[in-house]
């Protein structure tokens, strides 16, 4: 159930609505918006005194919420969520641009890398200190090393520092280090890790996981904001499709989805869908017609040796030509129209 409250509504009746939904063994969680604030009622398992709720000052209607997710649901905020990277947005207007290595390299490798992004007028920097590598033999990630020369990516060049949080036990080291919380598409389920990073302050950028349905990764999503975080950003990596012409099949169809379901920002990761680096460019395309909020792209000075994820990584010049590009796609065309109303 979702109350929802006056436009004129005063912070003492939202937080009066609240005690009388705790009053009744549930859990209110406040939505604030632009236009008016909505209570979401969650823990309920049956049906809610809809009456004596309505009845309470500021109340404008109580409304059932039909999904199975609540939080994440267009239908609870009806009004698009910004994510809030210190000062930098995810969502509205502008086109995200998230580059990067797929892996923390060499302090000299790494510099130089972000140092480039950095002139180009990047302002998200991507790369994993942990790895989740399908051979236990692979290269696992620099761990604590490659923290602490993101640490130095942050602090030389301002860049913002999304990276992947693998466990639960990483997780205080890698939230000092990351403006961005990365759960990666083998973790999309790791329900202990969601209602932990539930609990942070930093944005969650959550990947779908290559067999996860839409539906599953909303409930995923659900989870980090029942546990009070809202700044959650979705991403579509590719899923598993029986093709072997790219590593995982970019599920376009489900960046529009997302964006006709929940309010919140959704980016697309062509290098992670392709596998190969000339797929990328169009797929990004593709991620951005259907509606992206920006895009994940692995980037390097020198692809051929990077120690992971090389094939489907662009080195810096093609990445910047493809950004380029994909701005004044963006600045020609601006979001994708069910973007600019929230319906
Ligand atoms: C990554 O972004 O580096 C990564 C490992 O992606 P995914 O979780 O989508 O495989
Ligand atoms: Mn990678």
């Amino acid at each position: 159930m979702l109350v929802v409250m006056k436009v004129d509504a005063s912070d003492t009746e939202i937080e009066a609505v609240c005690a009388a939904i705790r009053g009744l063994g549930y859990e209110p969680h406040s939505m604030p918006g632009e236009q008016r604030t909505a209570v979401c009622i969650t823990g309920n398992k049956g049906p809610v005194d809809k009456d004596r709720l309505s009845q309470l000052e500021g109340v404008r209607e109580v409304i059932p919420v039909s999904k199975p997710y609540k939080l994440v649901s267009l239908e609870t905020k009806n009004e698009r969520t910004i994510v809030d990277v210190r000062g930098e947005p995810i969502g509205g207007q502008v086109l995200t641009l998230i580059a990067g290595p797929c892996s923390v390299e060499t302090e000299d490798r790494t510099m130089a890398i972000a140092e480039g992004l950095c002139g180009m007028g990047v302002k998200f920097f991507r790369a994993g200190a942990y790895k989740p590598r399908t051979s236990p033999y692979a290269f696992q990630g620099l761990e604590e090393e490659g923290l602490r020369i993101l640490a130095k990516v942050r602090d030389e060049l301002g860049l913002r520092i999304v990276t992947e949080v693998l466990s639960e036990e990483t997780l205080s080291a890698v939230a000092e280090v990351a403006d961005v919380l990365q759960i990666g598409a083998r973790n999309m389920q790791n329900t202990a890790l969601l209602k932990k990073v539930g609990k942070c302050t930093l944005p969650v950028l959550l990947k779908r996981g290559a067999s996860a349905t839409l539906e599953e990764l909303l409930m995923a999503g659900e989870y980090i904001m029942a546990g009070g975080n809202h700044q959650v950003v979705f991403c579509e990596r590719g899923i598993r499709a029986f093709g072997d012409h790219v590593r995982n099949t970019l599920d376009v169809s489900a960046i529009a989805a997302v964006k006709e379901l929940s309010h919140l920002p959704v980016l697309g990761d062509p290098s992670h869908a392709a596998g190969k680096r000339n797929l990328v460019p169009p797929l990004a395309r593709a991620a951005v017609a259907a509606g992206a909020d920006g895009l994940l792209i692995e980037v390097h000075t020198d692809p051929s040796t990077a120690w992971s994820d090389g094939a489907q990584t662009l080195e810096l010049g093609v990445f910047q030509r493809l950004a380029e590009e994909l701005r004044r796609y963006r600045e020609t065309f601006g979001p994708a129209p069910s973007e600019t109303h929230a319906s």
